[in-house]
């Protein structure tokens, strides 16, 4: 019995929930008296096997073939059931990114165990797993225990803390082959799209968000925009030369409500809401969004929520530690203002 964290990676490099995974997984090690062995499948695998043991990894299991260079699910999770069914762990843990979903729920399925999704606390009780997870848009914490032999993990961002690098600290690297021939594979990753500069929205210490009231922007549209066209031309640059700013100082990502996205404002990777991201940073604004309990789902976990909103009695306020009544655009860049003066 062990307990497996699956480090995800990107062009290379350990993405900063993978280290919280750890995090979770050594807890669970420690309190279940066993191990905790790390997989890193991918680019740069090997020297990343070398670095998981300074995040509090006794041991890594890496494989480096170029058929699983980049993710994809079919080699991915064809290991993973493959290294579960060898090891018969008592957890499998990975963040709850898009991919850590995809992948634990496809490898407890391949192998008929229970999952335990998107945790926010873990404990071990008379030999079991028990997950905490929040339901009903954050209003009330579930339970969840797996009544099968291993336990398949994925654990919330920001909600366990990374452990600090211990430079002296090395995992015992292994490394292991891959399961499906890259001719089997059906899938090809043909390029990634860079979007330089942007701040990761499910990682983001700070998240600034805008919702429908961002199309209320005072500028004038050029003429020929009507209608629709008028409002997204405004909100795009409500989005672009008011929110922004103040994400820029802030070094904040931006998110949006699900009004914002439908309308066409920004894209769908910014939304924030039971049908978008679930995001925890330490500071979240919402400006211009009334707080519906949908919206709610996604931000409820934040630790400061500050509301910018024309409304009073807007939901959103109930929710939040500081709430400004006012219009955004006289509100935001007054607050970029200061913010940049400090
Ligand atoms: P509104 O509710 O229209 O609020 C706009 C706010 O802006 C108002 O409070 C207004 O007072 C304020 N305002 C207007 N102008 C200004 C100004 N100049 N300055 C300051 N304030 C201003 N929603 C999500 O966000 N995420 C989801 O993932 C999501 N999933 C959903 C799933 C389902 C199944 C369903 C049914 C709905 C979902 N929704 C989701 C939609 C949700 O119910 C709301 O419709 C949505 O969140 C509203 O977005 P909003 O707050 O931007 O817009």
């Amino acid at each position: 019995m062990t307990v497996l964290v699956w480090i995800e990676t990107f062009e290379g490099q350990i993405i900063p929930s993978s280290r919280e995974a750890i995090a979770a997984g050594r807890l669970l090690a420690d309190r279940l008296g066993t191990e905790l062995a790390a997989l890193v499948f991918g680019e740069n695998a090997a020297a990343i096997g070398g670095q998981v043991g300074q995040y509090g990894a006794a041991k890594a299991m890496v494989c480096s073939d170029d058929s699983l260079a980049a993710y994809r699910l079919e080699p991915y999770a064809a290991l993973l059931t493959h290294l579960v069914r060898q090891h018969n762990p008592a957890a499998v843990i990975a963040a709850a990114s898009s991919r850590g979903r995809e992948l634990l729920a496809g490898s407890a399925a391949d192998t008929d165990s229970g999952l335990i999704s998107d945790a926010i606390d873990l404990r071990v009780e008379a030999g079991k797993i028990i997950g905490t997870r929040p339901v009903y848009a954050g209003k009330i914490l579930m339970e969840m225990t797996a009544d099968t032999a291993t336990a398949f993990v994925t654990i919330r961002g920001r909600a366990f803390q990374a452990l600090p690098a211990d430079a002296a600290a090395s995992a015992e690297v292994t490394a292991v082959e891959p399961v499906l021939d890259d001719a089997s594979i059906t899938t090809q990753i043909e390029g990634f799209e860079p979007q330089a500069g942007k701040v990761s929205l499910s990682e983001a210490a700070i998240v600034v968000s805008g919702g429908r009231g961002i199309a209320n922007n005072p500028l004038t549209p050029p003429a020929e925009l009507k209608g629709n066209a008028a409002d997204i031309w405004k909100a795009k640059e409500g989005f672009k030369h008011t929110l922004q700013p103040l994400a820029a100082v802030l070094g904040a990502a931006i998110g949006a409500s699900r009004a914002a996205v439908d309308a066409g404002y920004i894209a769908y990777e910014h939304q924030v809401g039971q049908t978008g991201k679930v995001v925890s940073p330490d500071l979240y604004i919402a400006c211009g969004i009334s707080g519906a309990i949908q919206h709610q789902a996604g931000m409820r976990g934040s630790k400061i929520i500050v509301a910018i909103n024309k409304d009073a009695q807007a939901p959103i306020f109930k929710l939040a530690r500081y709430g400004i009544v006012g219009d955004l655009y006289e509100v935001v860049p007054a607050l970029t203002k200061a913010l940049k003066q400090q």
